[in-house]
């Protein structure tokens, strides 16, 4: 598949609907050469990947990057480019979800507090029955533990590992590690278990369309205030047309 790419303040987003991005995920399963980084960028994650050269390179680097909030999608259109949809992060682990159901493919879930990976298995396995999770490790780990998980990791081969140790600490962790992982994707999750799990909510269906899911989030979770003051800089910047 051959996919257009949209810079969106240097940070480069496929512009792919869910189904061409579940359609290349499954397309990475198959094909054994490396183990595959997908990234699932909001407009905070853009904004700080222009103030951090690491996050900056690996997602240049990654296999693919999906627009994962309604900023991104905002940006692209603004310049006059095409971007499909929105493709939020969480929606597409939910794809993925089932299609490891039907096709058994291995999930393992690596992050969040203790038990929230635990439970979101156990939701997952309620709403997906036949879905394949073949391990579970929360995100609060040593460093000294990481050999062990990793080993953990790779007994198991799973064909998709989901990181939610939070931007950009996911995307880092899955990138130093890429070589030494047994695993055909490794996607940087955020809060996917706590909402899978029940912790956190997402926003109401209708406030997802009117592209105010920030909004719920910031009412749920106030202290998120601080970072999400990126978002009105990061369509200032996109309005002014920096491409610094
Ligand atoms: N987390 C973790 N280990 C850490 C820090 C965070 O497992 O050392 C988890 C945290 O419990 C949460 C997720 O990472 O489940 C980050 O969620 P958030 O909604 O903040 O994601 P982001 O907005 O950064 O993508």
């Amino acid at each position: 598949m051959t996919v257009n790419k949209v810079s969106v303040l240097n940070v480069n987003i496929d512009a792919v609907t869910m189904m061409q991005a579940v359609e290349m995920v499954e397309g990475f399963f198959q094909s054994s050469d490396k183990t595959r980084l997908v990234a699932t960028a909001n407009a905070e994650m853009v904004m700080m990947a222009n103030e951090d050269n690491e996050l900056n390179d690996i997602l240049a680097d990654a296999d693919l990057v999906v627009a994962d909030g309604a900023g991104v999608v905002w940006a692209a259109r603004h310049q006059g480019d095409m971007m499909p949809e929105r493709v939020a992060g969480f929606d597409l682990v939910q794809e993925l979800l089932k299609k490891s159901a039907e096709k058994k493919y291995k999930v393992f879930f690596l992050g969040a507090g203790i038990g929230v990976a635990e439970q979101a298995k156990a939701k997952a396995e309620m709403k997906y029955r036949g879905v394949n999770i073949v391990g579970i490790r929360d995100g609060y780990f040593k460093p000294d533990d990481e050999e062990n998980i990793i080993a953990i990791i790779n007994a198991l081969k799973p064909d998709l590992l989901l990181v939610a140790l939070g931007v950009p600490r996911q995307e880092k962790w899955i990138k130093k590690n890429l070589e030494k992982l047994n695993v055909k994707v490794a996607i940087g999750v955020g809060g996917t278990f706590d909402v899978m799990a029940g912790n956190v909510k997402r926003a109401p269906l209708w406030m997802q369309k009117a592209n105010l899911e920030w909004s719920y989030r910031l009412f749920l979770q106030p202290q998120r205030i601080f970072r999400m003051m990126a978002i009105p800089k990061f369509m200032l910047k996109v309005m002014l047309g920096k491409k610094d």
